[in-house]
This record gives C-alpha cells, sequence and structure tokens, in this order.
C-alpha cells in the first residue's frame, strides 16, 4: 500500500514512521509512505502557502494553489481516488473506516495548518475529511500518523499474531480484555487463576466474558452483533452484578441498627 503525505512539517514524521512496528512494515516494504512538503510548491519568491481570511478574523488559511499543484504532482504514483483531509469538521474516525481505508491500494493524507484550508480544496481535491476526535490540534500531522499506524496493523505480516488484531478493542466490537503477565501475586494484587492454568478453552471464555464486561461498563453503545455465547455471557454477567448489588440480609440489619 502506498500512503502519500502533504505536509508543511515532513519534519514530524521522521521518528514515527522509523520505530517499532511501523517502522517494520515500511523497512519490509509492506507500506510505502512518501511526504511532500507543499511549501516546495508555492509559486512566489517568499513560497508563500497561506494567506489572510476572506472577510477577516483571527489566522490565516492554507492557500489552494500549493496544495493543488502538490497533489497533482503525485499523478504518476497515486490514483489520487481517495484524498483525505484530516479536519476536525470530518468523520470521526473508527476501526470499520481504518479496515475500509487499509483496503485500498493508495492514500493522499492531506495536513493542514493554521485555520485550515480554503473550502475550495474540499469542494474539489478531497474525496473526504476525517477528524480523530472531538478536540483541535494545531494540524493534521499526528492525526494522519495516528491514521497511518492504525492502517499499517490492518495490514498482512505487520502485526506478528493475527489473533491479538482480532481480539483488540473494536476490530470485533467489543473492547478488548484485560491483560495480565507474570509474577503471579503483586503487592497482594493475584493475577486471575484461569489464566495461568493452561485450559485454553476457559481461557477463551474468561477472555470474552470479561472483554463484554468491560464494554458494558465503559462502552454499551459497542454491544451489537452479539453472538449466542455473548448473549448468554452477558446474561452471567447482569446476574454477578445484580447480587453484587443487592446487600445480604445480615448487612441490611447492621445498616439499620
Ligand atoms: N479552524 C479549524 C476548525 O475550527 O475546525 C481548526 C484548524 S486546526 C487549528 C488546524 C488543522 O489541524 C486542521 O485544519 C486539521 O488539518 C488539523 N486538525 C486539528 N484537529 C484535528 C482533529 N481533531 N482531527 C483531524 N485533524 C485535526
Amino acid at each position: 500500500m502506498r500512503i502519500d503525505v502533504l505536509t508543511l512539517f515532513p519534519e514530524i514524521f521522521e521518528s514515527p514512521l522509523r520505530a517499532s512496528l511501523l517502522g517494520k512494515a515500511i523497512a519490509d516494504g509492506v507500506l510505502t509512505v512518501a511526504l511532500t512538503n507543499i511549501r516546495d510548491f508555492a509559486a512566489d519568491r517568499h513560497r508563500t502557502v497561506d494567506d489572510a481570511p476572506y472577510g477577516g478574523g483571527a489566522g490565516m488559511v492554507m492557500k489552494c494553489e500549493p496544495i493543488f499543484a502538490a497533489v497533482e504532482s503525485l499523478r504518476s504514483v497515486n490514483s489520487l481516488e481517495r484524498v483525505i483531509l484530516l479536519s476536525p469538521r470530518g468523520r470521526r474516525l473508527d476501526q470499520t473506516r481504518v479496515r475500509e481505508l487499509a483496503a485500498a491500494p493508495d492514500l493522499v493524507l492531506l495536513c493542514a495548518r493554521y485555520e485550515g484550508v480554503d473550502e475550495r480544496v474540499s469542494q474539489a481535491l478531497v474525496t473526504e475529511e476525517i477528524s480523530i476526535g472531538d478536540y483541535v490540534l494545531s494540524g493534521g500531522e499526528l492525526p494522519a500518523l495516528v491514521l497511518i499506524e492504525a492502517i499499517s496493523r490492518m495490514l498482512p505480516g505487520v502485526v506478528g499474531d493475527w489473533e491479538s488484531v482480532e481480539t483488540d478493542s473494536f476490530y470485533a466490537g467489543p473492547l478488548g480484555p484485560p491483560q495480565y503477565t507474570r509474577p503471579p501475586v503483586f503487592r497482594g494484587m493475584e493475577a486471575p487463576a484461569v489464566l495461568r492454568e493452561g485450559n485454553h478453552a476457559a481461557i477463551r471464555r474468561w477472555r470474552r466474558k470479561e472483554a463484554l464486561r468491560a464494554t458494558r461498563a465503559r462502552r454499551p453503545d459497542l454491544l451489537v452483533n452479539l453472538t449466542e455465547e455473548d448473549q448468554k455471557l452477558l446474561a452471567e454477567i447482569e446476574r454477578e452484578t445484580s447480587a453484587q448489588a443487592v446487600p445480604p440480609a445480615d448487612a441490611k440489619k447492621e445498616n439499620r441498627s
């Protein structure tokens, strides 16, 4: 897969694109990320990429000309079928969209700065606007890196064990299960015995149940398309929760006295 990134700050990408799984995906050729500096396409002597907003007001707006020229320069290497503007006004990114985008042969990611881009860029060049959440950053570079890293995890061979992707939060709907590692007891807190006993069916069931428990408590909106087994596990969780919620008869007596 090829991703072309248009930015005024290519240096922001240097270290994240070299490190860890993403760095390996790029080194192995599974993913190509090419950086284009929008400023290289400014036509004037001062290499101007922004201008004051029509109508007045705070900040500057990224001009059309350098962005159009930068995108058009990619024609021979990128299909330009998916030109994505990172923008707080875009559709909020989720795992489903990440999976869809990872299936594409190429993408263009446009990182804005200042007050954003001239609306005519969105109108004529951009095929989709993506937000990484309801907050505002100073530029689209970190959102682009978030998207690149999320996409890279979906590409074959990037995450060594595909099962770890499938059990991650959101991949199949619910949040991921809690995880433990050695030692078995740390400061009086014990890792669940079932995880240490080697019964794979019991471990799988425990993990699914705890994933559903966490999702029910934190993100009930993700509890959709549940299997019959999930529904049974959720019913068990409901029973356990309501049993915990009702104080035992003795405790009630103590409270009254
Ligand atoms: N004036 C814009 C607004 O109110 O929507 C905010 C501009 S922001 C300071 C500059 C740029 O950072 C944006 O154009 C976008 O490229 C990027 N950006 C900031 N927050 C973002 C977010 N949550 N998701 C995606 N991109 C974001």
